[in-house]
């Protein structure tokens, strides 16, 4: 088995067979960070572990998150403190694996009284306790005069106060890859595009999963001990292959965020702002844009890779801004790229989705399948040996504690100023491209460049290394994986990203072997991803 961190898009067939051919102790469905977690944490209990994606690694929940890694404070007022101490613990245990996919930023609160700032302090007090916050990251209470420095962008005259507290910014599907490279270094066969259509079944027991490669159409079977299903909020279906009349565990809950450009919205932290309906939202600095997300509204459609985004959501992510902040009116046609996720929720009959607890909920089918519901992306390790308890009930053997190193890029004392300069130095690239780098792909972040420092197009800050890498060393398949997933380009970038498409995409063909005709299908599709995008022709909700 193999010994480096490596998902390399060159290997797939012969990935293809190693799944046909050998036999393991653990299948899991679902590539996002359940089953991410899962097979890294699984490898280091000394199980063989084959992981099958559907589409690409992470395309689900888990690349459309708001990518904090938090406690919730929210979640203290609807009295889920087990889970709120879980994951405010979480922070400075992902801090440690991945410090470059764990950047601490200020979480900024306004307020309009001293009495309202006062009970947050309360609040936030109790959430740093249950995280046991450090010494240097404990909160800070802003006054006019302060914010007047840190967030000049709040309109001081209705919010003169804000408590500001620490949390994690991370990027949700590079957190993933890790943890997928991970696990391949430790031997987990690794197949994205590879959709589960079956769960064999042997003695009354599972016995493996069936599954097709989603690029060719051939039909595959990996045979295994135990099926994990963490396939987010398609489990019931994936339950339904087994059981066909299985009740439905979910309520899907859509998610959409919309990203502004910083020049328009030049916010310096995350800043939390009430919306109409007394929900509480978040405004999110991230290279040269400000991301604002999320809604929260029950999604009847059934579960769908690229959920629509209406008009309604766009609205309603927009309407704060004028009330807290100092700035020209936004509209629609402000923002450059937008996204939107489901919420694998648990089902709670009556209530509605934002009252709905985060917690997650691990089921045991008569087959053996275990199937994971529920959880946040801050919660994934806790959950994920929630899950292995089941899993070790299944195989019927203990499994051995694992100390967890650092993950893929993770190595490193986490100075990313430092790394960056290096990075700047080594292979003269401008700096904004060298702390891009540094926190996308950490201390690995010299060995992308050393494959290509040039652009991928003039003036665009993709670098040729970058798709090699996201080829070679991440399971980049398609076009878009590139774009969305590995670099998040067509997000964060409005200028490049449309530009840069036609060149990433030479540039794969060349590594993938495409032909003009394969080069323009995954040109077409992405353009018309990154329009449907903004269309915002979806249902009201
Ligand atoms: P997914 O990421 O959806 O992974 C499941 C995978 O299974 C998918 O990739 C899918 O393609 C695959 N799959 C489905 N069917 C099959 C099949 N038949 N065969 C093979 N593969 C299959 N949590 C936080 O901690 N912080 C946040 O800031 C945060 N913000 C959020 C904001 C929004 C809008 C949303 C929607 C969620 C947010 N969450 C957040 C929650 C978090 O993102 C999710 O809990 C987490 O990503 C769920 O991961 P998952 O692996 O269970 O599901």
């Amino acid at each position: 088995m193999s010994n480096s961190a490596v998902i390399s898009t060159l290997d797939r067939e012969r990935t293809l067979q190693a799944l046909e051919s050998e036999r393991f102790d653990l299948v899991v469905i679902g590539g996002g960070i359940t089953g991410a977690g899962l097979a890294r944490r699984a490898t280091l209990s000394g199980l063989t572990v084959a992981l099958l994606e559907g589409e690409d690694f992470a395309s689900g929940t888990s690349s459309r998150s708001s990518k904090l890694i938090h406690g919730g404070l929210r979640y203290l007022a609807m009295g889920d403190v087990g889970l709120v101490r879980e994951t405010a613990l979480e922070r400075k245990v992902i801090f440690r694996l991945a410090p470059h996919l764990a950047e601490r930023r200020w979480m900024v609160l306004p307020v309009r009284s001293r009495a309202a700032l006062l009970k947050f302090r309360a609040a936030v007090t109790l959430y740093e306790r249950l995280g046991s916050v450090d010494r240097g990251d404990l909160h800070h209470n802003w006054s006019r005069r302060d914010l007047e420095r840190e967030e000049p962008l709040l309109d001081r005259s209705r919010f003169p106060y804000a408590c500001a507290f620490r949390e994690y910014l991370t990027d949700d599907a590079r957190l993933v890859l890790a943890n997928l490279r991970a696990a391949a270094a430790s031997g987990a066969r690794l197949l994205n595009y590879a959709p589960a259509s079956g769960i064999p079944l042997e003695n009354g027991r599972a016995a493996g999963v069936e599954a097709t490669c989603g690029l060719t159409g051939r039909p595959f079977r990996v045979r295994g001990s135990c099926v994990v299903n963490a396939a987010g909020p398609w489990i019931d279906a994936v339950r339904r292959m087994e059981e066909p009349d299985a009740p439905a565990q979910l309520h899907l809950s859509k998610g959409v965020h919309v990203v502004l450009p910083a020049s328009r919205l030049p916010l310096r932290n995350i800043l939390v702002m009430s919306t109409g309906d007394g929900r509480s939202i978040f405004a999110i600095r991230q290279r040269d844009v400000v991301f604002i997300g999320t809604t929260d509204t029950t999604y009847e459609h059934g579960p769908q890779v690229w959920p629509d985004i209406s008009i309604d959501d766009v609205e309603y992510l927009l309407e704060p801004l004028p009330r807290y902040l100092s700035v020209e009116p936004l509209t629609r046609s402000d923002v450059i790229a937008a996204w939107s996720g489901l919420r694998p929720l648990v089902a709670q009959p009556g209530k509605k989705p934002a009252d709905i607890s985060r917690s997650d909920e691990v089921l045991l089918s008569r087959a053996g399948v275990v199937t994971v519901a529920g959880g946040k992306l801050t919660g994934y390790r806790p959950t994920v040996e929630r899950v292995l308890e089941s899993v070790a009930r299944v195989l019927g053997r203990e499994l051995p504690g694992a100390e967890e190193g650092p993950l893929p890029g993770g190595d490193f004392d986490g100075d990313l100023e430092r790394l960056a300069r290096s990075l700047v130095e080594e292979f003269g690239i401008s700096e904004p491209v060298g702390a891009r780098l540094a926190r996308l792909y950490g201390c690995e972040a010299a060995e992308v460049a050393r494959l290509g420092a040039t652009p991928a197009a003039e003036n665009a800050p993709l670098l040729n290394g970058e798709i090699d890498w996201s080829v070679m060393k991440e399971g980049a398949a398609r076009l878009e994986d590139v774009v969305y997933r590995r670099t998040r380009v067509a997000l964060y970038d409005s200028e490049a990203g449309p530009r840069i498409v036609e060149p990433v995409a030479r540039r794969m063909a060349d590594l993938l072997g495409w032909n003009p005709q394969r080069i323009s299908d995954e040109v077409e599709r992405t353009r018309g991803r990154m329009a449907a995008d903004l269309s915002f022709g979806g249902p009201g909700t």
